[in-house]
This record gives C-alpha cells, structure tokens and sequence, in this order.
C-alpha cells in the first residue's frame, strides 16, 4: 500500500500522555462499522488510516494494547482511555483512530467498511436535525469546561503534565 502526498501529522490522545508522529499516512483513510470497532472505540464506527511501522514515532508515552483477538491489538491511553489504533499482527502498518490527529480534517474519508454494523441513523445522517456547535448548543457547559479543560493541545508540547485519572 502506498502512502498519501499529505505531509506529516502528530496526533495524540487527550490528556496527552501518549503522542506519536507520522511522516506520512497511507491510502486507506476510511470508516470501519464492524461490530468489533464499535466495541474498540465505544461508539458507532472506527474512523482509521494506516501509518508505516517505518513512519512512525511516538513521541511521548506508549500507547496501552487490548488484544482483541489473537491477531488484532487495540491500542488506548491508558491514562484517560483515548482509543489509539487498530494493528493487526505482522501487517505493514498501524491504523491509527484520525479523530486522534491533531489535524484531522487534512485527512479526507476515502472509503467506509463494516457495512453490517451500519447504525440506521448514518443511513441519513443528514436527515438528523442539526443542533449547531458545540457554544450553540451548550453555551453555559462549554464555557465552564473551557476554564478547566485538561485536554492536550492539537499541537506537539515540550513541556506537558497529562492530569492523573481519578481511578
Ligand atoms: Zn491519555
Ligand atoms: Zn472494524
């Protein structure tokens, strides 16, 4: 597989204590609704793209491994939960979650997978009534939690304490 004239990305979890590096991606960016991505990510699908074990770095911490079956481990932060990747056993690369990056809209969605996981609402998701961002729709909320948001930067830091879980 080749990888996409994107340039580079760092990414990271959100609190920070894991970071890596890719200095590029590959040409898989998709969406994964397999039943087992929904499981991995707590939610309705795996947003993923590949990079090269070559291209990669982690650059702060290392990321915690669920192993998902003998060949697949699923990668999370073991601090605040983040989940990180997908990597199946021996392949050429790990499938990092794009939400991760700390530029995700540079990587367009190429393809969508795991059609029998679909959820019946991402049939239409346009369809769905649109509640504006995130100050629209809770103004007081998004206020508050911007005066004590311990969530890391979209921006590689020097200098950086992840807040502990309350575990
Ligand atoms: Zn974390
Ligand atoms: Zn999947």
């Amino acid at each position: 597989m080749e990888d996409l004239d994107l340039g580079e990305f760092s990414g990271g979890c959100q609190c920070g204590a894991v970071r890596f590096h890719a200095k590029a991606v590959r040409e898989n960016p998709h969406v994964c609704y397999c039943r087992m991505c929904q499981k991995a990510t707590g939610n309705l699908f795996a947003a993923l793209v590949g990079v090269g074990h070559e291209n990669l770095t982690w650059t702060r911490g290392r990321a915690a491994e669920f192993r998902s079956s003998e060949h697949v481990g699923r990668g999370f932060c073991a601090n605040c939960g983040t989940s990180l990747y997908y990597r199946f056993e021996g392949g050429q690369h790990i499938s990092f979650s794009i939400g991760a990056f700390d530029e995700p809209h540079r990587i367009p969605l190429l393809y969508q997978m795991g059609m029998e996981g679909k959820h019946p609402s991402l049939l239409d998701l346009n369809a769905v009534e649109e509640a504006g961002t995130t100050e629209d729709a809770m103004e007081d909320e998004a206020v508050a939690i911007k005066l004590s948001n311990n969530q890391h930067p979209d921006h590689d830091t020097s200098d950086w304490t992840p807040r502990p879980s309350n575990s």
